[in-house]
């Protein structure tokens, strides 16, 4: 039997690899920025969780089907999703930019793209605001289930762009992909984890409660710091 004060264990969804928020090391385990925050505030909170690496589409999709309590990947607060998902305190900004090829010289703003093929991660806010824009910059859209084999489509060749978030795109660069961001930040918001729209209220309340307090205690700040340095 389950004792009265036993730790809830939650079950919580993840992307497969969007580092510098949640990428898999050479042991298996599961690191970045949103997976050691989790970790420290669950342990501020006294909850436990069993971590699901997917697809983020299948991510979001998991937790609208009560599949997953909550999904933390690098997850933009947009209007759209606010109408099925409550999140947590903004923890990270972000934004959408468009990247080429490092050896691209002929596409230089979203003018260039005008006919030409380009990738997106599909379920993200990148796509979508790809999709906002396609009609007046008339390009053709290809889809991606990771980030990764959508950079290498454009290192490749076989799309001229991809469209990413800022600060993925930024870390995946200086890591050594060899794509270069053509464009400012668009639809610029903040990252915040997810549960399904009126459900899991007690998990989200611990989860900004942890927050706090790791933002209080400069913990957040040294995670933040160990991948992407000071002042990011
Ligand atoms: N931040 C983007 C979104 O929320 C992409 C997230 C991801 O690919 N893990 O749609």
């Amino acid at each position: 039997s389950i004792s009265a004060d036993a730790k809830p264990n939650y079950t919580i969804a993840t992307d497969t690899t969007y580092p510098p928020f949640e990428f898999q090391t050479q042991n298996g385990s599961y690191r970045g920025i949103d997976m050691d925050m989790l970790k420290a505030i669950s342990k501020e909170e006294g909850f436990t969780y069993t971590l699901k690496p997917m697809s983020f589409n299948a991510g979001v999709q998991a937790v609208q089907a009560g599949q997953v309590d909550g999904l933390l990947a690098g997850m933009s607060i947009t209007p759209e999703r606010k109408q099925s998902f409550d999140f947590s305190t903004p923890y990270y900004k972000t934004g959408v930019v468009v990247a080429v090829d490092g050896k691209n010289k002929s596409i230089k703003s979203l003018d260039d793209l005008k006919g030409k093929k380009v990738a997106v991660k599909t379920g993200t806010a990148g796509a979508q605001y790809a999709q906002s824009i396609q009609k007046k910059y008339d390009f053709k859209l290809s889809f991606f289930n990771d980030s990764n084999t959508m950079y290498n489509d454009v290192t490749v060749g076989n799309t001229v762009a991809c469209f990413e978030d800022q600060p993925v795109m930024g870390y995946a660069i200086k890591q050594g992909t060899t794509l270069k961001v053509i464009t400012k930040p668009a639809n610029t918001g903040g990252y915040g984890f997810g549960v399904k729209k009126g459900q899991n209220a007690k998990l989200l309340k611990s989860f900004d409660d942890g927050y706090a307090k790791i933002v209080k205690s400069g913990e957040y700040d040294k995670i933040v710091s160990h991948y992407v340095g000071k002042g990011a």
